[in-house]
C-alpha cells in the first residue's frame, strides 16, 4: 500500500441499516458539485451525470420482502486501479488519500472509467447547460467540466480545502466532525459519517472498526476508504 504523507486520511462509514433510501444525498451532491441535468434522451443513451448512486435491493420471498439500499460512491481506493491507467496523470493519489482528478489534464480516454470495478466515474459526453434559475445555483467553488472530461466524487474537496485554510490559520489540526460533504451533511438518518481515519479516536475510525462493517468488492485489493455497516445493531459512537 501508499505511505501517506498526511496526518489526515479521509474515509467515510455508511450504516446501510440507517439508509432509507431518499435520495437527498444524491440530490445534494448534485447541487453541491455542479453535477450536470441530463435529459431524456442522455439517460436513455446510459449517459446520466451522477457522482453517487443509490443501488436497491430485494431480500426475501413474498410476502416477506425487504427493500435495502446501497449508496455507491467513488470509493477512494488506496490502491486505486483507475490510477496507473491514466496515460496523462490527470487520475492521481492526492497526500490524504484522496483519488483525486485534474480536469484541465483529462484527454478522455476513459481507461479510468473502464479499470473502475465500482462504476462510479462519469464521462462528459455533451457540453452541458444549466436552466433559469438552477444557472444562479452553480457553486464557484467547484470547476464546470467541458465536454471530454471524466468526472467522479471528489469526498467534496473544496470544503476539505476551506477547513484545512482555517484551521492552519488557527494553528491547529482539523476537529472531528468540522468538515463534512454534502452527502453527509443532508443525509437525514446520518447514515452517512466523514471523518480522518488517522485518527483512531475519530468518529469514523470507531465505527470503521464494528464488526458490522465491510468494504465493497474488498476481495479485489483496492482498499477502499469507505466502510459500509450492514446486519443490524447500532454503535452509539
Ligand atoms: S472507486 Fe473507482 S474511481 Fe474511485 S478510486 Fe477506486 S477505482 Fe478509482
Amino acid at each position: 500500500m501508499k505511505k501517506l504523507t498526511s496526518p489526515y486520511k479521509w474515509g467515510m462509514i455508511i450504516d446501510l441499516d440507517r439508509c432509507t433510501g431518499c435520495g437527498a444525498c444524491v440530490v445534494a451532491c448534485q447541487a453541491e458539485n455542479n453535477v450536470a441535468i441530463c435529459e431524456k434522451k442522455e439517460i436513455s443513451e446510459g449517459r446520466n451525470m451522477h457522482w453517487l448512486r443509490i443501488e436497491r435491493f430485494w431480500v426475501g420471498d413474498y410476502p416477506d420482502v425487504r427493500v435495502r439500499f446501497l449508496p455507491v460512491l467513488c470509493q477512494h481506493c488506496h490502491d486505486a486501479p483507475c490510477e496507473p491507467v491514466c496515460p496523462v496523470y490527470a487520475s492521481y493519489h492526492n497526500p490524504d488519500g484522496l483519488n483525486g482528478q485534474v480536469y484541465n489534464r483529462c484527454v478522455g480516454t476513459r481507461y479510468c472509467g473502464n479499470n473502475c470495478p465500482y462504476a462510479v466515474r462519469v464521462f462528459n459526453f455533451y457540453d452541458h447547460t444549466w436552466p433559469k434559475p438552477l444557472d444562479n445555483q452553480l457553486s464557484p467553488d467547484v470547476t464546470v467540466r467541458p465536454r471530454g472530461v471524466m468526472e467522479k466524487c471528489t469526498f467534496c474537496v473544496q470544503r476539505i480545502r476551506r477547513a484545512k485554510e482555517d484551521a492552519r490559520g488557527a494553528g491547529r489540526m482539523i476537529a472531528d466532525g468540522e468538515v463534512q460533504p454534502a452527502c453527509a451533511q443532508t443525509c437525514p438518518s446520518e447514515a452517512i459519517v466523514f471523518g480522518n481515519m488517522a485518527d483512531p479516536q475519530s468518529r469514523v475510525a470507531r465505527l470503521s472498526r464494528s464488526p458490522r462493517g465491510f468494504r465493497l468488492l474488498e476481495h479485489l485489493g483496492t482498499h477502499p476508504s469507505i466502510v459500509y455497516l450492514k446486519g443490524g445493531g447500532r454503535e452509539h459512537v
